[in-house]
């Protein structure tokens, strides 16, 4: 028999009948003779309005009663789920994090999981009971409730997958798997059947977001099989896996972009060791995140240097580089924070030439001005201004086909 462990979100357990609905299906799958662990959201709308309680209170509430606080809303679903699944005549038990021993370090808002003991979910699931866990919180050494961060099911669901050595993880959401693209961007964008991990943590991070980035890293370091499926409707979903040597992959899988993006550059900085560092040194110490890095030749004894943050961020980082521009005797600082970044992604660039090349022609085809470059072993980002963001990925996905799953 084999062992799933599944997760629903927020937005599928967002309402009694919705509870009912999951009760339904996971008791369709505990027919079909599987062991069900399942791990449930607060409800839709719950978490926020946790959130929004305290900070009537308080803006800055002691993060160890926060966490007390926001963790009680998935205590909420995996009740009701509980009392659903035992009203079908189902044995179901639920846990909060704590219960099931998910010991986290004392981070508050933001804990990482250390270990989790299994014995009592084992105990329960060899006597057929349907294990039905509170995602999103654990306790630490000392028996503090903690909570791992928004979206923190996710990484609950992979965590008891991996503890439990389960067959797959599979996490329920309002989309039917990962796409090539967003499809509100360009509506023919394809479903994958499958994507590396790799692939993901890069859509992931490029703002797909559709599973929490810790849920892939932790899923890729513990080999959990994660499938992302649609609560509402029937389909294959998208299985993220390892790279198999068997299977050639297509080149290309999909295509990020992130439309929060800024750039700044300082202009006639000396060209000699520690520039760098006297640059972004200052940046860093302002907790402001730097994405891409462009040092141009200098060949005056100057050079000129350009990087994008947050576009958030984008006044912060301005004011700190005028700065910085100050003490360096720099010529000029400018700026510009309507940009986006527009990312290739697929682990078959490694052993495929060509792409970028294809990529800068389809969009000089356009008249989309590049103004900046970045690559890395499976993607390839370019910035461009905002108004071709929409017509710089329709570009794309036309000249690399992705709307047609690749042969082989
Ligand atoms: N309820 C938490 C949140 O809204 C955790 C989760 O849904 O994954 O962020
Ligand atoms: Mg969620």
């Amino acid at each position: 028999m084999s062992l799933i462990v599944q997760k629903y979100g927020g937005t599928s357990v967002g309402s009694i009948e919705k509870i009912e609905q999951v009760a339904e299906k996971l008791i369709a799958a505990r027919k079909a003779g599987h062991s069900i662990v399942v791990v449930v959201s607060a409800m839709s709308g719950e978490t926020n309005r946790l959130i929004e309680m305290a900070s009537r209170i308080s803006d800055r509430p002691e993060p160890r009663e926060y966490d007390v606080l926001v963790s009680t809303g998935e205590q909420v679903t995996i009740a009701l789920l509980s009392m659903a699944l035992n009203k079908r005549g189902y044995a179901a038990r639920s846990y909060t994090g704590s219960q099931v021993h998910i010991l986290t370090d004392s981070a508050h808002t933001k804990a990482r999981i250390l270990d989790i003991d299994e014995s009592r979910m084992r105990a329960d699931l060899e006597q057929g009971c349907i294990v039905v866990v509170a995602g999103f919180q654990g306790r630490d050494e000392h028996g503090n409730i903690t909570t791992l961060g928004r979206g923190g099911s996710d990484t609950t669901a992979v965590a008891l997958a991996a503890a439990l050595k389960a067959d797959e993880c599979q996490i329920y959401t309002d989309v039917d798997g990962v796409y090539t693209t967003d499809p509100r961007v360009v509506p023919h964008a394809r479903r994958l059947d499958c994507i590396t991990f790799e692939e993901m943590l890069e859509m992931a991070s490029l703002g797909s977001k559709v599973l929490q980035i810790r849920a892939v890293e932790f899923a890729g370091k513990y080999n959990v099989n994660l499938r992302v499926l649609s609560s509402f409707e029937e389909g294959p979903g998208t299985l993220i896996t390892f790279e198999d040597e068997s299977m050639e992959r297509p080149v290309i899988s999909g295509i990020a972009f992130n439309r929060d993006e800024a750039k700044l550059t300082i202009l006639g900085v000396p060209d000699q060791p520690g520039v760098a560092y006297q640059i972004l040194g200052p940046i860093g110490e302002a907790n402001i995140e730097v994405d891409m890095i462009i040092q141009n030749v200098g060949d005056d004894g100057t050079t000129d240097f350009t990087f994008t943050v947050n576009r958030s961020d984008y006044e912060k980082a301005m004011s700190v580089l005028q700065n910085t521009a100050k003490t360096l005797g720099a010529r000029e600082v400018t700026g510009d924070n309507a940009i986006v970044k527009i990312s290739l992604v697929g682990v078959g660039m490694r052993s495929h030439a060509g792409i970028a090349s294809t990529m800068f022609k389809a969009l000089a085809k356009e008249g989309i001005n590049i103004r900046m470059i970045s690559t890395s072993e499976i993607k390839i980002s370019v910035v461009v201004d905002e108004k071709y963001l929409e017509l710089g990925v329709r570009t794309l996905h036309d000249a690399f086909n992705l709307d047609q799953a690749s042969a082989a």
